[in-house]
């Protein structure tokens, strides 16, 4: 055996992985995983099959589709009033996480500190150490997941160099609201601190509210990397496609790895999404469809044993239980799964110390009589 000095010694499989194999050997109803149980528009499909026959098999430039990239520009500029150059400020990405590893890996040196908020998803923690970056975690907690940014403070310091933010918030749906943005604003300006903000559910929003992306605020979009993933989108998580936007001076430096890491994205999706999203009914009937979903899942839950954390956007929906059990939660979503064959996703998953968070994720993006079976199920707990 040669020895290899792991980059990543503490890691194994992705919670993900490990609950969604769990529930497939078990043949469990998987609401751990993140991604719809119905398929994607079959128009969406027929797209690709015409571009693909049309011979759009080659390579796409480096950084995208320019007409993907322009479309991106135009739907931040109606969305979020926000100009981003379609040339020089968007790439298009193999999905949300290797926009969020390229930013990192193009920005963070040893020693660079790095505010996270836990729980956080699981990628920010080992891309930030895989470069020598040391993480900073800020805990949330239960049920609101507030933010103190009186204590966000007390952790910035000269070698502060990232920020990364997730608002809507995997795993809590809780998303950013205008007093966190304004604090956010304050604790930057006069600093040369980045952020990150991870956005990939910025269309899976709630009850009229609106998302805050950085993108409307110019003191943080001259600082920002924007992630956005067009699987959410398009409900074809396998599709891997999502983008970045910054300003150019932090793309350039955003592109000289993407091109080395994965040079271009698959051309006939990035065609075919140019086409399906002439029509901004796609993304603008986001919020509503999900909403009913979130709303549907709650209702069935309330007859559960579990108790119901705020959800306010993405498509997950928390669940507390400490009131009746002080089990692990990890040991909990094992014996849902295997005794009641439902899978979910323990949130202490999330943080990077060992946390006793009593918190379980399940994702609702799923058919209704999948949920109905599911809560079916959770009843007999
Ligand atoms: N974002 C998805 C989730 O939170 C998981 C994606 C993945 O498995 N890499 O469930």
């Amino acid at each position: 055996m040669i020895p290899i000095n792991s980059k990543l010694p503490g890691v194994g499989n992705t919670i993900f992985s490990v609950m969604s194999k769990l529930a497939e050997d078990h043949q469990a109803i998987n609401l751990s995983q993140g991604f719809p149980d119905y398929d994607c528009d079959p128009e969406l499909v027929s797209l690709v099959n015409t571009s693909m026959l049309k011979g759009e098999n080659q390579y796409a430039a480096m950084p995208g589709l320019q007409t993907l990239r322009t479309l991106i520009a135009e739907k931040s500029k109606v969305l979020y009033k926000s100009d981003y150059n379609a040339d020089t400020e968007i790439t298009v990405t193999a999905g949300g996480t290797q926009a969020i590893f390229t930013a990192i890996a193009a920005t963070i040196n040893p020693g660079d500190e790095v505010i996270i908020f836990e729980p956080a998803y699981d990628c920010y923690a080992p891309c930030i150490k895989l470069f020598g970056g040391l993480v900073k975690s800020y805990e949330m907690m239960p049920p609101d997941y507030e933010i103190d940014w009186d204590m966000v403070k007390r952790l910035f310091n000269a070698n502060t160099k990232m920020i990364i933010l997730n608002t809507p918030h995997n795993p809590t749906g809780k998303i950013f609201k205008e007093k966190d943005v304004q604090a956010l604003i304050r604790l930057t300006k006069g600093t040369d601190v980045l952020i990150l903000s991870d956005e990939v559910y910025e269309h899976l929003i709630y009850d009229g509210q609106e998302h805050k992306s950085i993108a409307r605020y110019p003191e943080l979009k001259e600082r920002s990397f924007i992630v956005a993933s067009f699987g959410k989108l398009l409900h074809a998580t396998g599709w891997k496609i999502g983008y970045c936007m910054a300003p150019e001076n932090l793309m350039k430096e955003f592109r000289k790895v993407h091109q080395f890491n994965v040079f271009s994205v698959n051309t006939p999706m990035q065609h075919a999404i140019v086409q399906y999203l002439q029509n901004p009914d796609t993304y603008n009937q986001l919020g509503a469809f999900f909403q009913k979903k979130r709303d549907y899942f709650r209702s069935l839950m309330q007859e559960t044993k579990f108790k119901l954390l705020p959800c306010n956007g993405s498509y997950f929906q928390c669940v507390s239980y400490d009131h009746f059990s002080q089990e692990g939660d990890v040991a909990l979503a094992t014996r849902l799964i295997k005794d009641y064959q439902v899978a979910s996703i323990p949130v202490s998953a999330f943080f990077t110390r060992n946390s006793d968070h009593h918190v379980l994720r399940f994702c609702f993006a799923k058919k209704q009589e999948t949920l109905e079976k599911a809560v079916d199920r959770l009843m007999k707990l």
